[in-house]
């Protein structure tokens, strides 16, 4: 079970390789006994390991001075063209221990290939898909004590993250570019067991027009999310659900997780608009599941839809995708206009089956028979 990248592109033009990657390892790094204490209680995003990765862009020079570094604070000016314009965008991907030992993260190309995507939408220059791997592997090698075991889904998050750099008051695409890679020991996103979300539903905030960001993971998207999700917290819910731009009509995802809706005739359907950001965990339900004999339905899902299915019995299951929580249960839907009450059986067979699959998969304990699997260590 050695997969390879073999989707990778050849090196471009503004990719010098990373091939290179100088290393100054930190001076202090956290004793043993730190790292185990904060492994056995991960929580999410509040420790970090002792290194980071960083890379920097011009024009002139390209991708140049690739460098594992300690951990810690950047020194910015503050004409710093990410603080005014938010040029930024970033991924979130894992690695995984398996039970012999050896780290692995899922389908990082993916993620290099998507971050390019962004790139392109908020004109960066591209970093080719090798050097994004490169760099994901290097950190998790030198940081490999904050992988933790992996029980209770526990794993190491990764945060690679680009910013423009340029120091310039001036509106256009930052003429220095930074991409670094940041690692955080997660814990499992269920403590004490899987319990479907509540979700809300917005009608006066969206997070993507036609022609916007939406399908692009910039950090503005999120930006705009949080008055939304501040909504969902006061109605009690621990997540919202956005619609479509124009017509506020179709469904389009959660903040940051995809929605799959689960029909009692064996049928998912899960929403296209062109304006989600398209999951990678999301992506992987469409084949587990046609492999599972599902047939999985791409296409624009309404509100109506949604409550007409749960109360005439044909959605059985609603669930939400993302790397952070992999899979999780979706119950009722409060809504200004009504609520949709929680499918009859939401946490249900369907949803557990295809969890089960993807994160036996993830941790090594089932086959990966896409080859989706890339050995770190
Ligand atoms: C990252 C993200 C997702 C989930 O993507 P995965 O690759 O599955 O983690 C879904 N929606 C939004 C808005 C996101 O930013």
């Amino acid at each position: 079970m050695r997969p390879s990248v073999s989707k990778a592109k050849p090196q471009t033009a503004t990719g010098g390789g990373l091939r290179r990657i100088s290393t100054i390892p930190s001076l202090s790094p956290t004793s043993d006994e730190r790292v185990a204490e904060i492994l056995s209680e991960p929580g999410f995003g509040h420790h970090f390991t002792d290194h980071m990765f960083r890379v920097e862009w011009t024009p002139h020079d390209g991708w140049h001075n690739a460098r594992i570094e300690p951990y810690g604070p950047l020194s910015l000016d503050p004409a710093t063209a990410v603080l005014h314009y938010a040029q930024e965008i970033f991924e979130g991907m894992k690695a995984y221990r398996h039970p012999d030992g050896s780290i692995w993260s899922f389908r990082p190309e993916a993620n290099a290939l998507r971050m390019q995507r962004s790139s392109r939408r908020l004109a960066f220059p591209e970093l080719p898909v090798d050097d994004f791997v490169q760099a994901v592997d290097e950190l998790v090698r030198i940081d490999q004590r904050w992988v933790p075991a992996g029980e209770d889904e526990n794993s190491l998050y990764i945060r690679p993250f680009m910013f423009g750099s340029g120091v310039f008051l001036g509106v256009r695409p930052s003429p220095h570019v930074t991409f670094m890679v940041i690692a955080s020991p997660a814990g499992s996103y269920f403590k004490g067991g899987i319990k479907p979300i509540t979700v809300w539903l917005t009608t006066e905030y969206t997070r993507a027009a036609h022609g916007g960001m939406g399908a692009a993971k910039a950090g503005g998207n999120y930006a705009s999310s949080l008055v939304a999700q501040q909504e969902a917290y006061a109605h009690g819910c621990d997540q919202v659900v956005f619609l479509d731009a124009q017509e506020l009509k179709y469904v389009e995802e959660l903040g940051g997780m995809n929605l799959y809706f689960v029909h009692a005739d064996g049928r998912l359907v899960t929403p296209a608009t062109g304006t989600i950001l398209e999951g990678i965990t999301r992506a992987s339900i469409i084949e587990l599941a046609e492999k599972m004999g599902l047939v999985v339905e791409e296409r624009k899902f309404s509100v109506d839809e949604w409550r007409a299915g749960v109360l005439s019995g044909a959605i059985t299951e609603v669930f939400a995708c993302g790397t952070a929580a992999a899979i999780t249960p979706v119950g009722r839907l409060v809504s200004a206009a009504g609520d949709v009450p929680e499918p009859p059986r939401t946490s249900g067979e369907v949803t557990m089956a295809i969890r089960k699959q993807l994160v036996d998969m993830q941790f090594g304990r089932a086959e990966d028979a896409f080859g989706w699997l890339h050995r770190i260590i």
